[in-house]
């Protein structure tokens, strides 16, 4: 089972990861929790200069960065676990790049969301279930905020750009009903959300 967490920074996506990691490990399953970009060694340096290159690269080519880690992180470390019977978690995947760089950064642009789309079926894995978390902006700008000083160079982004990708994932959540489930997180406790996607997951697993 492949299962992707995914939303905007502060909405909680590594501590659902984590607290799913162990429940389900806790009840005897073979769990990998992975995320991107990275989550193989070569993706992992791809991750160093996507978020913290000197030189910005162009919308196409931060595209294919991302492909590229991605499909290494497919490759070397998500299909074999699969293969193997995991429980693959993973924090973002390819609907980070449609939210980040089709509807944030490109403003919806067709034709990106069009060449996004053509690298993810060259791909060939898609999650059998993605949690989109959300919270509203001021409660994430919030946990941000205490987390610390702004680390990357999309956390620095204006207020319009997180806008869009906060619609975007709206709007590929609505595109996608059978995989994808909204979960709001800014008014319950970290262990409510955990109980809710917990039990999804393990409806899953027990139904198939
Ligand atoms: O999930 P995490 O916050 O660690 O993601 C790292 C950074 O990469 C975030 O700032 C996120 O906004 C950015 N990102 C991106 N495009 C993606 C995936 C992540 O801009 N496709």
């Amino acid at each position: 089972l492949f299962v992707t967490l995914e939303g905007g920074e502060g909405v909680g996506k590594s501590t659902q990861l984590r607290l799913l990691r162990d429940a389900l490990q806790s009840q005897g399953y073979s769990v990998l929790a992975t995320r991107e970009p990275g989550g193989s060694a070569g993706a992992e340096d791809l991750r160093q200069l996507l978020l913290f290159g000197h030189n910005p690269l162009s919308l196409r080519a931060e595209i294919l960065t991302h492909f590229a880690a991605r499909f290494d992180h497919v490759d070397q470390v998500i299909r074999p676990a699969l293969a193997d019977n995991q429980i693959v978690l993973c924090d973002r995947f390819t609907d980070s790049t449609k939210a980040y760089q089709g509807y944030g950064r490109a403003e919806g642009d067709p034709a990106v969301l069009e060449l996004i789309d053509v690298l993810q079926a060259q791909l060939n894995l898609v999650p059998d279930m993605t949690f989109l978390l959300e919270a509203p902006r001021e409660v994430t700008r919030r946990r941000l905020a205490v987390r610390g000083v702004p680390t990357d160079r999309y956390e620095q982004a204006d207020e319009g750009f997180h806008a869009r990708i906060a619609a975007g994932f709206r709007a590929i959540a609505q595109q996608q009903p059978a995989r994808m489930r909204c979960i709001a997180t800014a008014d319950r406790t970290e262990e409510a959300v955990n109980s809710q996607i917990m039990k999804e997951i393990l409806s899953r697993l027990s139904h198939g």
